[in-house]
């Protein structure tokens, strides 16, 4: 079963909302894991994920362990480029982390919908 991280800054939860309503069959078959807020958001529109800490707390850290432990296929994660954020240092570890064990890294709706369905289809 593919494993899939999600993570959605603020500015981009609804986004991340309505990718996943829009991608819901293809998402079916993969066992999603999501930041806390994010994974909250994402459980109210019906869908089964395994809540980690929220990002700002560790979070996004704990889903970099897990890419570097081999544990996810893919990471999708909608950043908000006009926002600040405090944890924007574990947002460049996870973003380095991708690239280090060549994890594929969505950051936007576009980019996840190609490579969700490269991934599923
Ligand atoms: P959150 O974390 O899903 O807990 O809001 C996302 C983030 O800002 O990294």
């Amino acid at each position: 079963m593919l494993r899939i991280a999600l993570i959605a800054h603020d500015g981009k939860k609804a986004e991340m909302v309505s990718f996943v309503l829009q991608n819901k069959q293809l998402l079916s078959s993969v066992q999603l894991y999501a930041t806390g807020t994010t994974g909250s958001h994402i459980e109210t529109a019906g869908f089964s994920v395994v809540k980690l800490l929220s990002g700002p707390k560790g979070g996004d850290a704990q889903i970099g362990a897990m890419v570097s432990t081999g544990e996810l296929d893919a990471v999708f994660f909608f950043r908000d480029p006009l926002g600040k954020h405090p944890h924007e240092p574990d947002v460049q570890m996870l973003m380095r982390l991708c690239d280090v064990y060549n994890v594929p890294l969505a950051t936007n709706p576009a980019a996840g919908k190609y490579l969700l369905e490269g991934m599923v289809l």
